[in-house]
């Protein structure tokens, strides 16, 4: 099994995602012909280790969910791998890789369209535990002990979603996701539909659970200053592709990509200077048609010559990774 080193040593890695693109094809005219692609995620490789958080960012569009999606399976991967605890998820036989794919659970972003409105609590936490014939005794046993783990009373189980607030909801979801006694959760924008208040206590949550039962999370937030209170390691992704990657006290204090200087700027910070908070000027290129260069020259600052016609090759300073010709 391999390795990464991050700033608590070596861990052994859960999650190994090498050169992963997933890309959607454009489809014209009344014969539905190709006529170019989405290049949703285009070329992502980094590597999550056992107990360890890190925390995706990007703008709304940079293809962080889909990211998320495509390592548990939710999207089909144009090209690359994924490994999980080693083994290559996209070569797995279909009965192989149901029973892996239990251990890779995912929390969406808004609680209540992710939880069937049918169903009470007490299924929607067991129907994962009674399709995988994991009930050992009562099954009502299993729903309070889960329920209870995510910080509910067990005498809700025979309610249903709309009698609950948001942030008991997304409980009822870390709940279900728990019950299949995961290894690895993509937790995908999990506190942006709550109240601030509520925030603090789900990130407690996760953070609780990480530590009783050794898991390991991709966290992914438009919120840096979420990240930042839970994240062991931060990637920044622009368009599809990673900027910088590393510890997140290196990201956050002394970001080096251009971008990631641009997004940590516009995080509020008592006391910090307003006028140093850089606005990025322009859209955001699209996807389908990525800028040549780095991706980022169309909006950076600090553009040159070199950048609008050469990408960026990757330069390791310490434990972390930066994707820019200013290094
Ligand atoms: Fe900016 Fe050039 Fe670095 Fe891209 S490579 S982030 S355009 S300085």
């Amino acid at each position: 099994m391999s390795k990464i080193m991050d700033l608590q040593g070596i861990k052994s890695s859960v999650i190994e995602i090498k050169d992963l693109k997933t890309w959607f094809p454009i489809q014209r005219g009344i014969l539905s012909k190709t006529a170019g692609y989405v290049r949703a995620v285009d070329g992502i490789s980094l590597t999550i280790g056992r107990g360890e958080i890190v925390g995706l960012v990007g703008e709304s569009g940079c293809g962080k969910s889909t990211l998320g999606r495509t390592i548990v399976g939710l999207e089909k991967a144009w090209k690359g791998t994924v490994f999980f605890q080693g083994q290559n998820l996209f070569t797995l036989n279909r009965r192989d890789r149901r029973q892996v794919t239990r251990k890779l659970q995912i929390i969406f972003q808004d609680p209540l369209s992710s939880l069937n409105p049918r169903m009470n609590v007490f299924d929607i936490v067991t129907e994962g535990l009674v399709e995988f014939g994991m009930i050992e005794g009562n099954r009502d046993d299993h729903a309070k002990r889960l329920l209870n783990e995510a910080g509910l009373e067990g005498d809700v189980i025979f309610r249903y979603p709309h009698e609950f607030s948001g942030g008991q909801r997304q409980r009822i979801n870390i709940a279900r996701a728990i019950s299949m006694r995961p290894d690895f959760i993509v937790c995908d924008e999990p506190v942006s539909a709550l109240d601030v208040s509520v925030q603090a206590q789900v990130i407690n949550l996760l953070i609780d659970l990480r530590d009783t039962h050794n898991l390991s999370y991709l966290f992914i937030s438009h919120d840096l200053s979420v990240v930042s209170s839970i994240a062991n390691r931060v990637a920044v992704m622009y368009l599809g592709i990673l900027a910088e990657y590393g510890s997140t006290v290196d990201v956050i204090d002394h970001p080096m990509h251009p971008y990631t200087i641009a997004l940590i700027s516009a995080v509020p910070v008592p006391g910090r200077d307003k006028k140093k908070r850089i606005v990025l000027e322009g859209e955001t290129p699209s996807p389908s048609a990525p800028p040549p260069g780095c991706r980022f020259h169309t909006r950076c600052p600090e553009v040159m010559k070199v950048c609008r016609v050469k990408v960026p090759s990757m330069t390791r300073s310490g434990t972390r990774q930066v994707w820019c010709h200013l290094y």
